[in-house]
């Protein structure tokens, strides 16, 4: 039994030590200037790690909730919008649109397949009343990122507004918001950030604003013409989990002590070397290149039947401490993921590799041992220069 769990699930992630530490304080009034000094600086933190001088809304809420704010402001009821989806998360943004009385246009793309912008374009073209398309930037349920600069390029060059949920690519993987334009941008605390769930984060432009003091649909809780005033005060409209929020100081603290474009690459020599491993065993993994994220990396699951795989999961689990993911909707059973984002590095590879070999052994699922971490280590060795192309931005 291993003396402790290593969370590697993707989202929530591990919380780094000095990120734990930073909640132990004693609470403070959220309408004070100790909070104004700590929200000022989150916001300002976040903008520059999301490449954005737009405002980022806080919401106490998870990320799921960020998703339904982007609807409830932007869009109208029985407006025409376009949802591109490639995975469980695409489908519930959809879903939330529909639940309002959105008319959505799905853009649905086979599980492990990126989005084309050549699709968007034609959609676009086909349904000129659509003024607003939704993305996932990093699809958490299939390990698939989407390239974001061309998918951009078709919807602000057509005038309309893009809404991007990146709960789980945000400050791992490069995305430059005002570079592409990009009117909304959705993450949560509990993903790359290093902090507990707890809070979402909404990066929103001024044609973003603009659009929804147009926009009909009703909204209360996630209103963000209101949130914005009071943030304008360096508050929050309703109590804000301030220890959260401690943490998400903190994390940022690391990351741009870091460098952000460091925390990208690290992300990216780290997906390589999780993909380089698995393989090197005779894993399979589950999304199409070059589109694999570098985040989340689904496999192909191993052990036969969906009990098996359950057994495999538990086994890592409860004798060796190390949790993954299991598949969802309707990948469950068929794949299981290793979420590394966040507080994740070289020698947590190496730990994740091994242990997964070891059970896999232990079922008498693998003909030979001692692969996955030598192949790993090669890829560090070599930087990500030499592995596949580093994930698409
Ligand atoms: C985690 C995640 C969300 C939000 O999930 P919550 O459980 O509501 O925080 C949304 N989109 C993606 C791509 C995610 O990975």
């Amino acid at each position: 039994m291993a003396l402790e769990q290593q969370l590697r699930v993707p989202g929530p992630t591990p919380l780094p030590e000095r990120v734990v530490r930073s909640q132990s304080r004693p609470m403070i009034n959220h309408r004070g200037p100790e909070f104004a000094a700590l929200m000022a600086e989150v916001c300002s933190g976040i903008q520059e790690v999301l490449r954005t001088r737009n405002d980022v809304l806080l919401f106490p809420s998870s990320g799921t909730g960020g998703l339904e704010a982007a609807v409830a402001n932007m869009l109208s009821p029985g407006e025409k919008a376009l949802f591109c989806s490639i995975g469980s998360f695409g489908d519930r943004w959809a879903d939330i649109a529909t639940a309002y009385g959105v008319d959505v246009v799905r853009l649905k793309m086979p599980e492990g397949e990126a989005i084309d912008p050549e699709d968007v374009e034609r959609l676009l073209a086909e349904n000129p009343t659509i003024e607003k398309v939704f993305v996932t930037h990093n699809e958490t349920s299939t390990g698939v990122t989407n390239d974001m600069p061309p998918i951009a390029a078709v919807v602000k060059g057509r005038g309309k507004l893009i809404a991007v949920d990146s709960v789980s690519g945000a400050s791992c993987l490069p995305l430059d918001t005002d570079g592409l334009g990009l009117d909304v941008v959705v993450t949560g605390s509990q993903k790359g950030w290093m902090a507990p769930p707890g809070l979402a984060m909404i990066a929103v432009s001024k044609d973003a604003y603009a659009a929804a003091e147009r926009a009909k649909l009703p909204r209360w809780y996630f209103d963000f013409a209101r949130e914005k005033k009071f943030q304008e005060r360096n508050q929050t409209y309703t109590t804000p989990p301030v220890s959260v929020m401690y943490a998400v100081q903190e994390g940022l603290h690391m990351i741009l002590e870091e460098g952000v474009e460091n925390v990208w690459a690290r992300h990216a020599l780290v997906g390589s070397m999780i993909r380089g491993g698995v393989e090197a065993a005779g894993l399979r993994l589950f999304a199409a290149k070059p589109y694999r994220s570098n985040t989340v990396t689904p496999i192909h699951n191993p052990a036969g039947t969906p009990e098996e795989l359950s057994k495999l999961l538990t086994l890592l689990r409860t004798k060796h401490g190390l949790v993954l993911a299991g598949g969802q909707g309707d990948l469950k059973g068929k794949i299981f993921r290793i979420g590394h984002l966040g507080a994740v590095d070289i020698g947590d590879v190496f730990v994740i590799l091994a242990y997964l070999e070891l059970a896999l052994s232990e079922m008498g699922l693998l003909s030979r041992v001692g692969l996955m971490v030598p192949a790993a280590q090669a890829i560090a060795r070599e930087g990500v220069a030499s592995a596949e192309p580093a994930g698409v931005h």
